[in-house]
């Protein structure tokens, strides 16, 4: 039998709808689309709470989100009355220390979320490198790992003569540029999305080298290849809404605190605001498990005209999220935030912590050996079911921790019985 291997390339901001834009040009994207039509595209691809950088990557390389891994990238610690960041926590097992326990052979190629998770800087069986740059750096990583079986770096020579069991591949341009920094400032959201969609046709190009070289290897039959990300992106302009949360509160009778980061400075609140950019995370002082509530303030707060999904701590439980994170989830419309920051008013912002469609909605496709070809997922799936799903048709152990799904329909097997 085929040795199998995974390569699992992971574009950080690669909402969905960037997708359907270029999808609508006849001749965009000519290689994600043969990727697409050898494997499987999932309509209903979705993230996680909260859809930022860490607490993502981290849930999709351990099959779970943050009630296992502990990264919601911030919460309130009732006791300390402190709002903690979580950075690059992660309680779960990855798939990366799923590999070492089993004597497997892998590589991350910036792929930060098995640093030190599996991962190790400079050890070749289980090798982590950050080349830097942008996609064509990592890319050409890749590439020549592909070709010539070996990694160069830092001055060291790691030689592969046989392709290692899995490869990681962290890309994060089109995070970069849809964030809309100032060396690419677009000062309209349609340009904005032209600016991610032109970079996504620049990795077109190298996922086509990529899927040439392993043919050309004979390695392509033999592997598994993921496309996913951990989020995508929304705009925002103009004041933060955060004012007037405040005052909608204050009116039904609450006193209100509110803390970016560290120390709350009063206990005197009934509610405590913090905010990662967009939405607005709130906790209740007295009443954290008081079911009614909860309940009544959802009702009230989803009224309010700049508000698009409240989630009680309830459902939040139900997606997976570390229960600390919020009693209630207040995301804004497009176009509004609840930015604990001072904004420029005519600045075009965008970021990712919301619940919006543009964030949460994400691309994601996998080919390889036993997986259906040409085939449209369209139930709803969540980037942690994926790496558990591969874990078993690679025939690897389940990460620890895992809660994501098999997703039998995709399989060839279970799709015809
Ligand atoms: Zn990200």
């Amino acid at each position: 039998m085929m040795k199998k291997h995974l390569i699992y390339i992971n574009l950080d901001g690669f909402g969905r709808y960037y997708y359907d834009r270029m999808r609508d040009e006849q001749k965009a994207l000519p290689n994600i689309r043969k990727l697409v039509k050898r494997g499987v595209f999932f309509e209903q691809a979705y993230t996680g709470i909260p859809s930022i950088t860490c607490p993502m990557q981290s849930g999709i390389v351990s099959g779970c989100y943050s009630d296992r891994t502990g990264n919601c990238d911030k919460y309130w610690n009732r006791e300390a009355n402190e709002i903690v960041l979580t950075g690059r926590l992660n309680r779960a097992q990855t798939i990366g220390e799923v590999l070492a326990e089993e004597g497997r052979t892998f590589v991350s190629i910036q792929q930060f979320a098995l640093e030190g998770k599996g991962a190790v800087r400079g050890r070749k069986d289980r090798l982590y490198m950050e080349p830097g740059g942008d996609y064509r750096k990592r890319f050409s990583v890749l590439l020549k790992l592909i070709r010539e079986n070996v990694i160069e770096h830092e001055g060291t020579i790691y030689e592969y003569p046989e392709f290692p069991d899995a490869v990681f591949l962290y890309i994060d341009d089109l995070d970069s540029v849809g964030h809309n920094p100032p060396w690419c400032y677009a000062d309209s959201e349609e340009k904005r999305v032209d600016n991610v969609c032109r970079v996504l046709e620049g990795i077109d190009e190298l996922i086509g080298e990529t899927l040439k070289s392993l043919e050309e290897k004979g390695l392509l039959d033999s592997t598994y290849l993921l496309l996913t990300t951990d989020h995508g992106m929304v705009s925002y302009r103009g004041k933060s809404r955060t004012e007037d949360l405040i005052c909608a509160l204050k009116e039904w009778g609450y006193r209100v605190a509110v803390c970016r980061e560290g120390n709350v400075e009063t206990k005197d609140f009934d509610i405590l605001l913090t905010s990662h950019d967009i939405q607005c995370q709130m906790f209740l002082a007295e009443e954290a498990d008081n079911l009614n509530v909860m309940e009544s303030l959802k009702k009230r707060l989803s009224g309010l005209p700049y508000v698009e999904t409240v989630l009680t701590a309830q459902e939040l439980t139900e997606r997976g999220v570390y229960r600390d994170y919020a009693d209630l989830l207040i995301s804004p419309a497009e176009g509004e935030s609840f930015s604990l920051i001072p904004l420029d008013q005519k600045h075009l912002y965008a970021t990712h912590d919301s619940l919006h469609e543009k964030c949460q909605h994400i691309f994601t496709a996998v080919t390889g050996p036993g997986i259906r070809s040409d085939y449209r997922e369209t139930s709803l799936v969540y980037n942690k079911d994926l790496i558990p799903t591969l874990a078993y048709c690679l025939e690897w152990k389940q990460p620890r921790d895992a809660t994501g799904r098999k997703l039998a329909s995709i399989l060839m097997e279970e799709g015809k019985g």
